[in-house]
């Protein structure tokens, strides 16, 4: 059972001992054991702050090779002939 930890001891030398009423204990001072997703959210909260920076750049990656595939050029022309063929559709 990994999933309790005592905060005050050292986690090397921590060994668990289940109390009179059920309830694990540390063996070495005796203290309640903290249940560990607690560090879990914090871990999840760090992933999060992490992958908010990582993912503009992760955004501009895709974008530059997005532009390296079609350049925007080709895009521009498309564009002026399309507004052509609208302004003849009109005239
Ligand atoms: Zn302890």
């Amino acid at each position: 059972m990994d999933k309790y930890y005592c905060p005050y001891c050292n986690p090397k030398y921590q060994f668990q001992k289940q109390s009179s009423k059920g309830t694990y204990i540390c063996g070495l001072c005796g203290e309640d054991l903290i249940k560990k997703p607690f560090i879990r959210l914090n871990q999840i909260i760090a992933l999060v702050a992490a992958s908010s920076l990582l993912l503009p750049l992760i955004y501009t990656f895709i974008f530059l090779i997005k532009n390296q595939i079609n350049p925007p050029n080709k895009n521009y022309q498309a564009n002026s002939t399309l507004i052509i063929n609208i302004k003849e559709t009109i005239s």
